[in-house]
């Protein structure tokens, strides 16, 4: 087995990290360059998004024909993850929730049309987009098939009527996907469309207030009241709205982790320097071993979660849908997220918990991550029915 990584994405990984020390870093450390949801202003975010296309690290998800770089997903797993040690760093190159995940779903299962219409202004960056699944009860959460919103089709178009919410980034997105009730069928009874911000028949209620820093736009509240969607703007077939979900969220609860686990390194590399100066009862407090048992720990977790994120990375580039993969790498760096986070916290004291570092805004957001792209239970619970269906081939390599 190598882990050694190919010249190509070495090289990308090396100027990803110089662009967000350089340039990313240091906005970080400006309090004007926050906006009200806790991320970066676009008056700060745009002039980096120039910056990191002419150095030619944009959209590293999507093909050179597009834009992109076309990285495998292990090259992708190598560069989110040093984009990621910075809270800025996904947004400056493109690379973040959820465009990059609606990016990544249209360029698998969208038609040509489709993908000029839909994808190319996203991946330019001239447009933002959303993704609206969930439902408030009694509708569609973890279980996709309470599913309430309905596409009623009517001559060569389809009505959508219902109520969504926590869509990330609704408030200012463009480019939305719907997933919608077409049918009774338990396997085949959603399907995927897609339509603009200023079609009539939809209304965002309200941002929801969450206990984090937003993304962009926030997440919303929304009710369908007779939205008109042409047949031409569904994605792949009737009934096959749980596959799209399924293509979406494989890769992109993959590049979650990927980006989570650069956050996690960062959270180490924040305490680093206080541990290694402020003395206590005599002694560094890197030297007294309970420190050392728990920055081990939190080192070792997070090397954890990077070899279970490779795994499912490559697996990802030979064509597997790495169904068990994704979802163990996710629940874990889900809670090496936290961990790694946490233990800087407790390990810079008082000043941990303050809002001099950047620590108390990644545990707030850090929250998250055991509920957004299904809570870890449910993957739990998908991991179980895989076991007892296979038995010990659970763990079978290759
Ligand atoms: C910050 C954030 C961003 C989000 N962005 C989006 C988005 O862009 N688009 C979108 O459509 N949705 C989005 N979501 C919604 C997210 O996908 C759902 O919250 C998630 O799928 C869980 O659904 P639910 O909230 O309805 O929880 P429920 O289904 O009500 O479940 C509640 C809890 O019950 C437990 N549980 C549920 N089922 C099981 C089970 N089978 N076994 C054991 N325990 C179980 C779990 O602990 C779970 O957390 C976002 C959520 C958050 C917090």
């Amino acid at each position: 087995m190598d882990f050694t990584l190919s010249p190509a994405i070495e090289d990308y990984r090396r100027r990803i990290h110089g662009f967000v020390d350089e340039y990313v870093m240091p906005v970080e450390l400006n309090p004007d360059a926050y906006d009200d949801g806790e991320n970066i202003k676009d008056e700060y975010l745009e002039p980096l998004r120039t910056k990191a296309r002419a150095a030619g690290l944009w959209a590293l998800q999507m093909p050179k024909s597009r834009g992109g770089q076309g990285l495998p997903v292990v090259g992708m797993a190598t560069c989110y993850e040093e984009m990621g040690r910075s809270i800025f760093g996904p947004l400056c190159f493109n690379c973040a929730a959820p465009d990059d995940g609606n990016m990544i779903l249209l360029e698998k299962v969208g038609t040509e049309a489709q993908k000029a219409r839909w994808l190319q202004p996203i991946v330019d960056g001239a447009v933002r987009s959303a993704f609206f699944m969930t439902e408030p009860m009694p509708g569609g959460g973890s279980d996709p098939s309470a599913m309430r919103t309905t596409a009623t089709r009517e001559g060569n178009k389809w009505v959508i009527r219902g109520h969504k919410w926590f869509a990330t980034g609704a408030g200012v997105a463009a480019h939305l996907i719907v997933l919608a009730k077409t049918s009774d069928n338990a396997r085949k009874g959603l399907t995927a469309f897609m339509f603009h911000k200023d079609q009539p028949g939809w209304r965002i209620l309200r941002r929801i207030p969450i206990m984090g820093p937003e993304e962009h736009g926030g997440h919303c509240e929304v009710i369908f009241d007779g939205l008109e969607i042409p047949d031409d703007d569904r994605l792949m077939e009737v009934g096959d709205g749980l596959k799209v979900t399924q293509i979406r969220l494989g890769t992109a609860r993959l590049t979650h982790c990927m980006r989570w686990l650069g956050m996690a390194k960062r959270a180490l590399e924040i305490c680093t320097p206080y541990i290694k100066e402020r003395v206590s009862f005599n002694v560094k407090l890197a030297d007294h071993e309970g420190v050392q048992w728990m920055l081990g720990e939190a080192a070792m977790d997070i090397a954890i979660g990077r070899l279970l994120t490779m795994h499912a990375a490559w697996k990802l580039d030979q064509g597997d849908f790495a169904r068990k993969e994704v979802s163990m790498a996710k629940v874990a760096v889900a809670d090496v997220l936290h961990k790694a986070v946490d233990t800087a916290i407790q390990l810079m004291g008082a000043k941990g918990y303050s809002g001099d570092t950047l620590l108390e805004w990644m545990y707030r957001y850090a929250r998250c991550a055991r509920l957004v792209d299904g809570a870890s239970e449910v993957h739990k619970m998908v991991l179980a029915r895989n076991l007892l269906a296979e038995g010990p081939d659970f763990w079978k390599w290759g």
